[in-house]
């Protein structure tokens, strides 16, 4: 127990929430085929904040052809500079927004406040502003001599750990070169999806550029096998993605897939270590680990080992876990009762591994799903923790001897989504980067984005870029 304590700092916005969200098709707020609503919680008390439609496969077909109508009466026969109109209004809705929507995100989520007000929200809105840039412009991202042709109606599915980001992600491209969507949001995170949908109606889009159907696996599933869809993209879970592989083999669907990861912090001896520490615990315990790119396998050279451990041990006595509306909360809630089930069920078997487990001391609320910050020492490359993707705030600790030593442990991996490398030697920080069979390497750092910058994996991770002038093209037919 630290000496000084801080007194409780509540977030008070208090976002407009319905009692009840219907599907957002051709523009308007329409009641499910089935009339189905299910509840949406908050995982930090799991208190019902609303109930939301739950769309089947007629829901689907229903948006699907919303999507194709609006692409062939309005939204291809746009000019680029027109749609950049919309897809800025929108872009500048989210930043006008942006309280209301952090606190959504946050209450829906579980994700600390700071996070969703500093990261989620002004990271969506500039993914807007930065394809609004493009719209008009896309001749300049092909090479000479080609024309710029969208792909028509994109099915979008997207994971609860980002919801409004990974919407953001995927529906500004697609918007700025000249595609129609049918958005799916996660079951437990449909939240700021819905509050999307409203912008883009108050945006003023023509009815039908999109659409959002909320509901679960099944619903994402109608829409990934309706014949009329162009292209799916998805992120989500590398199991889920091999399903969608599988579904979309031998049709003319595109697909992009940007799956799960187990990526590898590297800290050499020689690396800055204060601000490795921190690059350490923002790796991990961002958003409570519930990060695709989390630096979850942390090698460090053998002779810093000791010293890496204690000041670890320190820092995260340090993180504090609770409201995740209180704007000192460094670890919030975790998104699902399911959630924090695999999270238990990995840990014990690090645990039963023969790894041993670090955990802050701290009180867990009563109510709600919590897991504290936590790291595992003594990992062998064998155990499950050092394979399979916890999805938690969960760190495993591993060492290494030399530079050839540490890729050839970061490789070690069916994943390739991203890693860290930490050391003072511009040289070998190249030259690990270069060996790191991952889509982005950070330098010196961790957890960097920017809308500009593309990002995606490689092997189990999937396939396609987001962000960027690569990110274009995962929209454009050519
Ligand atoms: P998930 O179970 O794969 O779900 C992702 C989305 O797919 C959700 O909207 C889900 O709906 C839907 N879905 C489930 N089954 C489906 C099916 N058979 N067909 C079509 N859609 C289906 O993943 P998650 O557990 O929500 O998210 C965590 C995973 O996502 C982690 O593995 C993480 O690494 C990965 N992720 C990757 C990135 C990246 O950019 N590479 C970013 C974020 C997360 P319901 O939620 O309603 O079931
Ligand atoms: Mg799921």
């Amino acid at each position: 127990m630290s000496i000084l304590e801080y007194a409780p700092s509540p977030e008070t916005t208090a976002p407009h929430i319905r009692e009840r969200y219907g599907l957002f098709i051709e523009g308007r707020w329409v009641s499910p085929a089935s009339g189905r609503y299910v509840p949406t919680i908050n995982p930090a008390d799991e208190s019902v904040l609303a109930e939301v439609a739950f769309a089947e496969a007629a829901d689907v077909d229903r948006a699907v052809r919303a999507a194709r109508k609006a692409y062939d009466k309005y939204w291809r026969k746009l000019s680029g500079a027109a749609r950049a109109k919309y897809v800025y209004r929108i872009a500048r809705a989210i930043t006008e927004r942006s309280r209301e929507l952090a606190v959504l995100e946050t209450l829906n989520g579980g994700k600390p406040i700071r996070e969703s007000r500093d990261f989620d929200v002004p990271a969506a809105a500039a993914h807007f502003f930065y394809y609004a840039g493009w719209a008009d412009k896309l001749e300049w991202a092909l090479r000479a001599g080609r024309t710029a042709h969208p792909i028509g109606v994109c099915g979008q599915i997207v994971p609860w750990n980002f919801p409004l980001l990974m919407a953001a992600w995927k529906l500004a491209p697609a918007l700025a070169c000249g595609n129609t969507v049918v958005l799916k949001p996660a079951e437990t995170t449909p939240l700021t999806a819905l509050a999307l949908a409203q912008i883009v109606a108050e945006a003023d889009l023509p009815p039908g550029v999109v659409n959002v159907v909320t509901g679960d696996g099944s619903t994402g599933a109608a829409l990934v096998e309706h014949d009329d869809v162009d292209k799916i993209a998805f992120t989500g879970s590398t199991e889920v993605g091999k399903i969608i592989a599988r579904a979309t083999a031998g049709t003319a669907k595109r697909l992009t897939l940007e799956l799960g990861g187990k990526a590898a912090n590297i800290v050499c001896a020689d690396a800055p270590l204060d601000q490795a520490m921190e690059g350490i615990v923002n790796g991990i315990y961002f958003n409570q680990g519930h990060v695709c790119c989390a630096g979850s396998r942390l090698l460090v050279e053998e002779r810093i080992h000791d010293e890496i451990i204690e000041r670890l041990r320190a820092r995260i006595e340090t993180l504090r876990l609770g409201d995740p509306l209180d704007k000192n909360t460094d670890i919030g809630a975790i998104n699902s009762r399911a959630q924090l089930d695999k999270i238990h069920e990995l840990v014990d078997s690090g645990v039963e591994a023969g790894a041993t487990l670090v955990q802050q001391s701290c009180w867990l609320p009563e109510r709600g799903f919590f897991f504290p910050a936590s790291f595992f020492t003594g990992v062998q490359p064998s155990h499950r923790i050092a394979r399979e993707e916890i999805f938690g705030p969960v760190l495993s600790v591993m060492t290494f001897r030399t530079p050839e030593e540490a890729v050839e442990k970061a490789n070690n991996t069916p994943y390739g989504l991203s890693a860290g490398v930490w050391t003072d030697k511009g040289s070998k920080n190249m030259w690990i980067a270069q060996q790191l069979r991952a889509g982005v390497v950070w330098c010196n750092t961790f957890n960097q984005f920017d809308p500009a910058s593309p990002f995606g994996g490689y092997r189990e991770s999937g396939f396609g870029r987001e962000g960027g002038v690569h990110g274009l093209h995962e929209y454009l037919a050519h």
